[in-house]
Parts: C-alpha cells; structure tokens; sequence
C-alpha cells in the first residue's frame, strides 16, 4: 500500500513510519505539513519522496491509504476530505473535538466503502493481550474493580499544544484518558455507563487540564478507578484487575514500549506471568493492513475511537459540572 501522512508529527517519526515499513509491499509516498520548511525538511530527515501543503494536492496522488497525526482539530477535516477522496484512513485518537463529529467521520467511511480505524495502540501490547486472557480464562474470577495509574510527567518536546490550546484539543482529557476507556473497554468488552470526575491544572496546564482522576461504572457492576497526568515525575503507569479469585499487578504497561511486568496474586499465591515484547504500532498498523485487503478487523475501529472519546467527553462534563454524567455514545 501506499501511504500518505498527513501531519509531519513526532509520534509518526518515533514510531509509525517505521511500523508502516516493517510491512511488506507498504511504503510512505508523502507528508503534509502546515509549513513547506518543516514538511521538506521532515521529508528528508525519514526519506519520504513527497512533502506537500495543500491537503487536495496530496490526496490526487497514487495512495491508497493515510494517516493522520496532526492536532486533534485537524483530524475532522483532514478524515473527512480522505475519506471523499476514496482513500483508507487511519486516524489519531482522540478521532475528533465531538462525538458527533467522530460518528460523521465513521458513517463516512462506511459509505464510502473505506477501511478506517483509530490508533489506539495499547490494546497491540503484549501485556495487555496477556492480561486480557486471564481475565477471559478465569483467573480471577469474577472482576470487581480495575484501577488505572497513567499519570506520567509529560516530556519537554512535547510541552506544546498539549498544555496551552484548547483549540487543538489540549488537555490530559482528551490526550490520555482516551486511551484508558479503550484499554478498560478491550479488556472488560463492555462500555463504561456513568462517570465521576475531577480535575485541575497542576503546574503546566494552561486553560486546559493537566490533572483527572475519575471512577466509572460499567453496566456488570465493576468500579473502574482512573487517574491520568502531565506532571507526575515518578509514579509509573499501571493497571489492576481485582476478581474474585485473584488480583493482576501490572506495572508500567500503560505505555508506547514494550516492556512492564505482570504480576497475578492467587490463593496459591504469587506468580509473574510472561508476556510477547512485539511492537506494539507494527502490531497494529498489521492489522489494519489486512483488514484494508478485506482481512479481519484493525486492533481498533472507527466505532472504537468513538466510544473512547465519548467516555472522555463525559469525563470532561463531569469534571466541570461536578455532576455524576452517564456517557453518550450519540448512538453508535
Ligand atoms: P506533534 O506536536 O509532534 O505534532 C502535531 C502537529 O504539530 C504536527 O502535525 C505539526 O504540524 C506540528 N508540529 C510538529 N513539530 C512542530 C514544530 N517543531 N513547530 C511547529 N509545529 C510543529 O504531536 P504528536 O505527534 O505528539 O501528536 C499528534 C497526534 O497523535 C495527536 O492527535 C495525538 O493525540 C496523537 N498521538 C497518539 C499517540 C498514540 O500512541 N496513539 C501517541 C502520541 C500522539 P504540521 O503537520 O502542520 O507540520
């Protein structure tokens, strides 16, 4: 496939033009930039034949698929002209600034006959793929409560957009806790119901939030517990599933690299369960590879990225109101 970025981003040169080429037969023809310095000096820095401005100039070139990783504001427009233009897109979370948006953008895709999906990479970690099968084997019984630790201190290269513009969709709302509904919907394969939240700015946000913590209810009963930063130095990332036969530890998993440890606490005591160290974007832009060529599912849907962002709109309701919120899915 040939594949078009569009926005000349740091999560695609950390990570996902090198997941694109670790498929065979897929090749990144071009990026868009805002600014004609920035996307040819990008282009030359990942040796990318193209660099373009002008968003309809690159889309009427042979490409079969985009990727979109600009600010969020950009990521309606830039899907839905994609989308017109016939092209398959994979798109950044959170998928747009509303739900309503986010929905348009998925019906889109249906009828035009495209394959999109969201870039939510955690569900591809081999942690969570193992957690995710000991919860479904039954060791640890019936699941009560998860508690999710992500708040991390946000690194200084990334200290833009994130902590000062709203209008770009700032915030640790919609940066993280995205991320956390659809880690906590993969692993539970059910949606959050209701939700309590609140937050603040700590020392770096600056009209946006830097700081969430938030309780949900899921419709089994199970409590889940969050909190998500930008200026906790030190605390790790975590995820916890408590049952009632057992209780999974795990440490540092809620992250881009393939590492954290996985601890599962039993009557018969304590074991630490192995897990695959794959890549955890290669995994996914895999799946979506094939599920383009009308194999299987991507890691995560469009409907996926819908449902994470409706989870974190109402955690932003809540978190403003003070009021107890039930999440709305617009009907998806
Ligand atoms: P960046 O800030 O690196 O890039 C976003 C935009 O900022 C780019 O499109 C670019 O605009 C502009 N930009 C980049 N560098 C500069 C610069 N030096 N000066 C001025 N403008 C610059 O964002 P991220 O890569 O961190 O995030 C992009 C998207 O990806 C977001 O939607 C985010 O939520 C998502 N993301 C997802 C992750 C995941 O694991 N799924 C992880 C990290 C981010 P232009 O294209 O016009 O040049």
């Amino acid at each position: 496939m040939q594949w078009a970025l569009i926005g000349a981003s740091t999560i695609a040169s950390q990570f996902m033009i090198d997941a694109i080429r670790a498929q065979a037969g897929n090749r990144v023809a071009s990026v868009l930039s805002s600014s004609a310095e920035r996307g040819k000096a990008y282009a030359g820095e990942h040796d990318i034949p193209e660099a373009f401005t002008d968003l309809d100039e690159q889309l009427a070139q042979d490409v079969d698929a985009v990727y979109i990783s600009t600010t969020n504001e950009k990521h309606f427009p830039q899907a839905m002209a994609a989308i017109e233009a016939g092209k398959h897109v994979l798109c950044e979370k959170p998928l747009a600034m509303t739900v309503e948006d986010a929905i348009t953008m998925v019906r889109a895709a249906e009828a035009a006959g495209v394959q999109f999906a969201t870039n939510h990479h955690l569900r591809n970690a081999g942690s969570h793929l193992k957690i995710k099968d000991l919860i479904a084997s039954g060791r640890v019984g019936k699941v009560q409560a998860i508690r999710v630790a992500h708040a991390v201190y946000l690194p200084p290269h990334l200290q833009g957009w994130r902590i000062d513009n709203p209008e770009a969709g700032g915030g640790v709302i919609p940066d993280i806790v995205v991320h956390d509904a659809d880690t906590v919907r993969f692993h539970l394969d059910e949606d959050p119901a209701e939700v309590m939240a609140m937050e603040r700015a700590d020392s770096l946000g600056q009209g946006v939030e830097d700081s969430v913590m938030s309780v949900w209810q899921m419709p089994s009963g199970v409590t889940v517990q969050t909190h998500e930063g930008f200026t906790i130095r030190h605390a790790g990332t975590g995820f916890e599933v408590h049952g009632t036969e057992g209780s999974i530890f795990a440490r540092n998993v809620m992250t881009q690299q393939s590492i954290g440890e996985i601890r599962l606490v039993t009557e018969s005591g304590q074991e630490t369960v192995p897990f695959s160290d794959h890549n955890l974007y290669t995994r996914a832009v895999g799946l979506y590879v094939d599920a383009c060529a009308g194999k299987g599912t991507p890691a995560a849907t469009g409907v996926d990225g819908v449902k994470s962002l409706a989870v974190a709109a109402a955690v932003k309701k809540s978190a403003t109101s003070g009021a107890r919120v039930a999440v709305d899915y617009g009907g998806i």
